[in-house]
């Protein structure tokens, strides 16, 4: 068998391996700018109906920086949020202070209450989230949902880079949303594909995780987020020892709201 035969395989692995997520992922498909379009016509509307008590909420991911990059674009007075849990990677981090310097839009941070984060630590170990789907919730109730009730205080809704194509439990994310709480939230990028999302970087070059080049389609904290193998749905890192309805942090269940 020739050389150059026997050493395709492995050399077109390495070139995978050596491309960006937006170099691999990055595709134009039929419909594309029709749904750029419905999203930013989502994000007008919102803006308008919620003028000053509006937020996107974001956790940094790809997602989210299309959204915040869309907002900026647009011009739209919707204010950008995020919550570090304490335990994010350096290069989530570092994305806060990228988002003003790109955009002029200061990112309002949440962290947990430092005390209750303590507490929790010395009673059940830094790997509690690992021994029990109680104790997984528990510790995201503390890091997550209770700035995120703070984050929300005082706003009628907020944004969100959901994406029915991000796995099973988000397969029926709607555009729209009354919330049980009577807050309404909103998902643009619903029907996008990862295709969709990685074109829109290519042609608006918003700043991104370096993690997603890395094979982590899905970024959350550092302890409960891993790279996935090709193939694998796109949530298969994040908690990655848990299955089915359980892998969501309790943001975005879907019992909490009802399409509007
Ligand atoms: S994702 Fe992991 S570290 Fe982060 S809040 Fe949830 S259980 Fe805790």
């Amino acid at each position: 068998m020739p050389e150059a035969t026997l050493e395709s395989p492995a050399r077109a692995a390495a070139a995978a391996a050596a491309q960006t997520a937006m170099q691999r992922l990055a595709r134009r498909t039929r419909g594309f700018d029709a749904r750029v379009a419905h999203a930013e016509a989502l994000l007008r509307e919102a803006a308008d109906d919620h003028a000053g008590r509006i937020v996107q909420v974001t956790s940094l991911g790809v997602e989210g920086m299309v959204l915040t990059d869309m907002l900026a674009r647009l011009q739209l007075p919707v204010a950008v949020a995020t919550i570090d849990t304490g335990a994010l990677h350096a290069e989530t981090l570092a994305l806060i202070d990228r988002i003003p310097a790109r955009y002029g839009i200061e990112v309002e941070v949440f962290r947990p209450q430092a005390e209750a984060v303590l507490q929790f630590l010395g009673r059940h170990g830094a790997h509690a989230m690992r021994t029990s789907v109680e104790l997984r919730r528990a510790c995201c109730a503390l890091r997550k949902l209770e700035p995120m009730q703070r984050l929300l205080a005082g706003r009628s809704a907020w944004v969100s880079g959901l994406r029915r194509e991000q796995g099973a439990t988000r397969s029926e994310v709607p555009f729209f949303a009354l919330q049980d709480d009577g807050r309404e939230k909103f998902c643009p990028l619903a029907d996008w594909s990862e295709a969709d999302v990685w074109e829109y970087v290519r042609r608006h070059d918003p700043p991104t995780n370096p993690l997603h080049d890395h094979g982590y389609p899905s970024i959350g904290c550092a302890p409960c987020t891993r790279a996935v193998a090709a193939g694998e749905d796109a949530r298969a890192g994040r908690w990655w020892w848990e299955q089915g309805e359980a892998k969501e942090c309790g943001l975005h269940l879907r019992a909490a709201w009802t399409t509007a």
